[in-house]
């Protein structure tokens, strides 16, 4: 094991296998962004994925979460569940997904995640990104 590894000071996402997380160190590692609740066009000549600025019928465009999270997927189909077996192999992922970025074994995209693991969010914590394009405000489908 790495020293950074066994340094406890080290956070839980460099520390450990996306697989040895607990839920709560899983689900803390979205920073609401919602970009990947927008809906995405694959570009026929080039395979690139292409996000539009037309968001999820669940998303709440105010808070940038799902307004129904727990029943999300009876309510759209589509809709997927991500794990630490199918992150990997999602390329529809923003780049500056942190499931996209730990799986990547790259740090996070504001390097500044201190909270705890078990702490709610009431409001995207992008919005303390700086990251303009983290910031953008989706179009709501009525
Ligand atoms: S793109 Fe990643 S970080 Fe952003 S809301 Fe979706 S799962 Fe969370
Ligand atoms: S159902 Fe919820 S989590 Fe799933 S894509 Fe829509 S808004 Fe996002």
């Amino acid at each position: 094991m790495s020293s950074e590894k066994a340094d406890p000071q080290t956070p839980f996402w460099r520390r450990k296998a996306m697989s040895e997380m607990t839920r709560a160190e899983w689900e803390s590692l979205c920073d609401g962004c919602g970009r990947c609740c927008l809906n995405k066009l694959i570009d026929e000549d080039t395979n690139a994925t292409v996000f539009t600025d037309v968001s999820c019928k669940l998303l709440d465009c105010q808070t940038c979460r799902c307004s129904d999270y727990t029943h999300r997927q009876a309510k759209v189909k589509d809709c997927v569940r991500l794990t630490p077996r199918n992150v990997r192999r999602l390329k529809w992922l923003p780049p500056t997904c942190a499931y996209r970025l730990v799986a990547e074994v790259k740090d996070l995209a504001c390097g500044i995640r201190s909270f705890p693991a078990t702490r709610k969010r009431s409001t995207p914590p992008a919005s303390q990104c700086g990251d303009a394009s983290r910031q953008a405000k989706p179009t709501c489908l009525m």
